[in-house]
């Protein structure tokens, strides 16, 4: 302890405050919920949620868990009728013979864990030590550097603008003897934007190289809107999938997949996810989970069961239609990846215009629309974040303040 002691009665909390804790800055995405809360009736495309219901297989499934008392603790790797059904599921959709954490035999393990963010802190806290690195996208999801911060380890980011595709060529020269894992998410947070067939195979044959893990975070997996993007049908659906390194040959010896429940049923708050891939990686984040999280939450994950035999399809061609309209209005006045899946679309700030992704958010603010600077998911703040998860009305009205913004109409 460097700091001195505190005068006499005076106790001072921020004093032993963790230099770790302390790195960790919130202030930007904290100012934007700040400003959410000071408008009244916002056109808010800021929303990281779907704004579907969660259908009422996975609701009543829920609620009868509780009513019937399945309300302690689940083993820390999950409830044993989840952690099946989600094995069935990795051998149709990726063709991995995984077995929950704590089985014997060979191949992959998977657990069920307290969101896609449970998921991602344990195999920070698995695989990161202070000096270590990891390589993630430039934009990235808000929590991926900070992830590395509590670990004390270093996430060196990706330049990926302006397509944001995270290719073996861009990651290459990042690489270090201290690296750890490469971050792919696909499709993107803020992007959108979905890795393609190429792109996986080629990050892969990378990391498997220089003995790195690819980690993939798949979290809006459900949500894809291309066709070509896809490798493999679901059932009779109509709709595409999108390329995963995961389903590469022998993928399940050095890929670590993470999805989750919350964005494709509409429960977020219900805090489920799951991991699977390397033996020996899940079962030290089950390790973990058990000393912190413990279990994912008992009667939800008896919930979600129902998730394996409900159809999405209605809200995805709903979300796809919405996507549509984004690229439609915007294209022809702002520079946009069109997102081939998630729910957002990340556009850049016309340099005509002198201003940054801020700047642009304050002026949409002043006309009642909420969106999210760039420079919350980047060390560049050139872009904008919308969410199209909200009505279409909504969506309508939000495009047409952006489209007046970017043209100078409206300042
Ligand atoms: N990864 C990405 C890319 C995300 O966008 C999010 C949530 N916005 C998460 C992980 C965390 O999701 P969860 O709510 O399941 O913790």
């Amino acid at each position: 302890m460097t700091n001195a002691p505190p005068a006499e009665n005076a106790f001072d909390a921020a004093r032993l405050l963790s230099e770790r804790a302390t790195r960790v800055d919130l202030s930007g995405i904290r100012r934007v919920f700040k400003l959410a809360a000071e408008l009244t009736d916002p056109i808010n495309l800021s929303i990281g949620q779907p704004d579907f219901p969660v259908p009422e297989a996975i609701r009543r499934g829920a609620i009868e868990a509780i009513e019937q008392g399945a309300n302690g603790y689940t083993q820390t790797q999950g409830e044993p009728a989840l952690l099946r059904r989600v094995g069935e599921w990795l051998r149709t959709d990726l063709g991995w013979e995984s077995r929950p954490f704590g089985q014997e035999g060979p191949g992959p393990r998977h657990l069920i864990t307290s969101g896609t963010s449970g998921a991602l802190q344990l195999l920070f806290q698995t695989l990161l030590e202070p000096g270590d690195e990891c390589v993630i996208p430039d934009p990235y999801f808000v929590s991926y550097p900070h992830l590395a911060t509590l670990t004390g380890g270093t996430a060196v980011t990706c330049d990926t603008y302006p397509d944001f595709r995270l290719t073996a060529a861009r990651v290459e020269p990042l690489l270090t003897d201290r690296t750890k894992f490469v971050l792919l998410n696909t499709p993107s947070n803020p992007a959108g934007v979905v890795a393609t067939k190429e792109d996986c195979r080629d990050l892969l044959d990378l990391c498997r190289a220089r003995g790195v893990l690819l980690v993939t975070d798949e979290i809006y997996d459900e949500f894809c809107y291309d066709e070509g993007l896809t490798d493999v049908a679901r059932n009779d659906s109509s709709i595409p999938r999108c390329a995963s390194p995961a389903r590469l040959d022998g993928a399940e010896d050095s890929v670590l997949l993470i999805r989750g429940f919350g964005k494709t049923y509409g429960c977020t708050g219900w805090r489920l996810g799951y991991a699977a891939g390397p033996r020996a990686i899940i079962e030290q984040m089950a390790k973990i989970q058990q000393y912190t999280f413990v279990c994912a939450p008992a009667p939800l994950q008896a919930g979600v069961r129902a998730c394996f035999d409900t159809d999405m399809d209605e809200h995805i061609v709903e979300y796809k239609a919405r996507r549509d309209l984004v690229v439609d209005r915007l294209s022809p006045h702002v520079e946009l990846a069109v997102p081939g899946g998630a729910f957002y679309a990340f556009f850049k700030v016309p340099e005509s215009l002198g201003i940054s992704g801020t700047e642009f958010v304050e002026r949409g603010l002043s006309h009642n629309l909420l969106t999210i600077p760039g420079g919350c998911f980047s060390t560049k703040d050139t872009h904008v974040r919308l969410s199209f998860a909200t009505q279409r009305r909504n969506l309508e009205r939000g495009l047409d303040v952006i489209v007046k913004l970017a043209t100078g109409e409206l300042s």
